[in-house]
Order: C-alpha cells, then structure tokens, then sequence
C-alpha cells in the first residue's frame, strides 16, 4: 500500500471511534467489531470478509502508539488542501503525491520532518518503494484464550481458530493469477519510485502506476484480486505449559505473519486469560483457600480434611488456634514445568450460624456466662478508659 492510500484511510470512521479515542476505547471497538466480522461467523461473506480487513488494518495502526502518532501527524498535515500553505500546490488541485514528493526532498525545516514520517510509514508498512523487494520480517501476531483455572495449574494442549492477513495461498503472494507472474513497472523500471525535477531540485515520489511495489499485474489472481494477500484461517494446538498465570503471553516462533521477498515469519503471542476458580484462588505457585470452620472447632482442636486440586490433604487444628490463622499445607500447590511447586495456604475463618435453635442458644449463654470474666480485647479496653479519664 502506498502512503497515499494509507492517508486517505479514515481508520478512526473504520473503527468507528472519534480520533481522540483512547487506547482502551479502541480495543474495545475493535474487538466488538473484530467478533460481529470474523470470517468464522460470516462463511462466504465477503463484504465481511473485507470489513475484517480494513478493520484489522485500522487496528493494526491505531493500537500501536507510534504508528498512530504518525498517522495523525500525518493526517493533520494532508487532511484536505485548504490548511496547507500556499505555494506549495503545482498549478492547481491539491495532490498528496506532490506533496510527498517534495516534502521528501527539503532537508530541515518542514519538509524534513515529513521526509522522515512517510520514511517510517513506508518502513513500517512494508508497501512503500525503499522496501519494495528488500527482504522483511513478518508482523508479530496476538491473540488471547481462555482456559479454566485447573488447566492453567496443571497445563493444557488448546485447540485454536486463527484468522489472519497472509500471502494468498492461490498465487503465492505475488497477486498474479496462477499461471501468469507480474511484470516490472515500465512507468518507474521496477524502482516502485519515479523522480521529478522541480526548479532546482529532484524529488522522488512513489509510483503511482504500480503504487510502489515496482510491480504491475495485468491478470490479478481471482482468490485475491490482486492484493497478494488473503485471510487465511489456520487450527493450531497450543500447549499451554503447567503453571501458566493470569494474564500470562505464550510465544510461538515462526506462527504469527509471514515475511515478505523471503523474509522470516512473525511470531505469535498468546495471551492467557484464567477463569477463576469457585474455590481456590492463587498467590504466584501457592494455591489459597478459605475454609470455615466453627468456634469450637478452633477452642477445642480439631483435624480438617480439606480438598486440593489433585485430591485432599488432612490438616491438625491445635486447641485455641485464631480465626484467620492460615495454615500452610507444602508442596499441595502450583507444580510448575520448571521443578518449583507451591503451597496449599488454608485460611481457617470462624462461621457464624445466623440461625440457631433453642438448646443450641441456652448452650451459648451458659458458655458466655461462665467466661465471663475473660476479656477479648483487654488492649482495646485500657485505651478507651484512658479516653474516659481525659
Ligand atoms: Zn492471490
Ligand atoms: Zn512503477
């Protein structure tokens, strides 16, 4: 894609968010967007299928923090012909290839500036003239899964569906159809840059003929239209290594883009969500769990039986142990691929029944009688009759 195309693009309109969106706002629209067009839940649509694109495009853009800057900057100076100084246009309408032109030429002063922006717009997307044939790496890719709590402990091997840009696999990535190849741009010699002489100086531009590529193809591959590129749908199986935490990325080498003129493929970045468990929660390798237990429970001693993932664990309670003590079972928690494991830590935590019968309720007054004369909180006593005194 030229820069001029890229320009023209309104990816906030793609998107459907005002240009002073914030990040999560457009996350947000994206995946919503990205969910309603997926080619899974559209089979044989291909207007969808082309909205996918663009929106993943737009995305790919605007969820970058330095390609954004640069696509407003650049947005801002080309956004319609009227705020650009004058003298500035050749004889007439405004062009943005013009623009480009020259821009790219002026060392210093303004035109500086834009010559290094449409540098790293050409650079970044791969499609401008300086990158044309110059091998180049493929784009990483994300995506997220989702897995249960006991398959984040123990590991797990997740099917995936995975939609993406890559080379059309009808013609190879050349945008030719089968059987035909391109050939070299006559307008620019295959350069993807054609140079112009205005008073003094020479400016290159991109080709406008080919758009840069060097390339044109008179007979565009049916499966593509020409692009080179279709959405590719792949199943991949992830294992997900034991251990595995919240919000945690897993890197597949060589699965996210390919690369373009020979260059290596991307890489894939899974990002892991872990639903939470009803009973257990987590704290790095240590498993945690609350388990109520009753007042006499506690008073008296007692021995606990108390599940783990893998099956149970009995727990001694000595005689007068506190409620909220937490009592650490070893070795009962994370298991981790690389050798460390965690702990059980059982929080012990007195329930009181909101509902007891008679003889259960005269057998607690007797008890509160008989201890009557013990203080709980003789600390918090001898602070508010220090109070009283003053
Ligand atoms: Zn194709
Ligand atoms: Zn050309």
């Amino acid at each position: 894609m030229s820069a001029r195309d890229w320009i023209e693009k309104d990816f906030y309109r793609e998107l459907g968010v005002s240009s002073d969106a914030s990040a999560e706002e457009i996350k947000k629209a994206y995946r919503k967007l990205a969910r309603e067009l997926h080619p899974d839940a559209n089979p044989g649509d291909t207007k969808a299928e082309a909205r996918f694109k663009a929106v993943s495009e737009a995305y790919g853009v605007l969820s970058d923090a330095a390609k954004r800057k640069q696509y407003d900057e650049a947005r801002r100076l080309f956004a319609g012909g009227g705020g650009f100084p004058g003298g500035f246009g050749g004889g007439g309408g405004f062009d943005v290839g013009d623009l480009f032109g020259r821009a790219g030429a002026q060392p210093g002063g303004m035109g500086g500036g834009l010559g290094d922006l449409l540098g790293g717009l050409f650079n970044r997307r791969g499609g401008g003239a300086a990158s044309a044939t110059r091998p180049r790496r493929g784009e990483d890719v994300e995506t997220d899964v989702r897995i249960d709590f006991t398959e984040a402990v123990r590991g797990a091997t997740v099917p995936m569906r995975l939609s993406s840009p890559a080379a059309c696999g009808t013609c190879g990535g050349s945008g030719a159809r089968p059987g035909t190849t391109p050939r070299t741009c006559a307008n620019c010699g295959g350069a993807g840059l054609v140079t112009r002489s205005q008073g003094a100086f020479a400016f290159s531009e991109p080709c406008q003929d080919c758009r840069g590529t060097g390339r044109v193809v008179d007979d565009p591959c049916p499966e593509c239209g020409g692009d080179g590129v279709s959405t590719r749908t792949r199943t991949l199986t992830i294992r997900i290594p034991a251990g595995v935490d919240d919000g945690q990325r897993i890197r597949l080498a060589g699965q996210g883009e390919p690369g373009r003129n020979g260059g290596p493929t991307g890489d894939l970045y899974v990002r892991v969500h872990v639903n939470p468990h009803p009973v257990f929660g987590r704290a790095g390798n240590d498993l945690t769990v609350t388990v109520p237990v009753t007042f006499p429970e506690l008073a008296l001693g007692t021995t606990l039986t108390v599940p783990t993932l893998e099956g149970k664990v009995t727990v001694k309670v000595p005689a007068g142990t506190a409620s909220g003590r937490v009592m650490r079972a070893k070795g009962k928690g994370i298991a981790r691929r690389d050798g460390q494991v965690g702990d059980l830590l059982i929080t012990l935590q007195v329930a009181v029944p909101n509902n007891m019968d008679a003889k259960a309720r005269e057998a607690l007054e007797n008890y509160a009688l008989a201890t009557a004369g013990h203080d709980p909180r003789p600390d918090l006593n001898a602070l508010l009759e220090e109070k009283g005194r003053s």
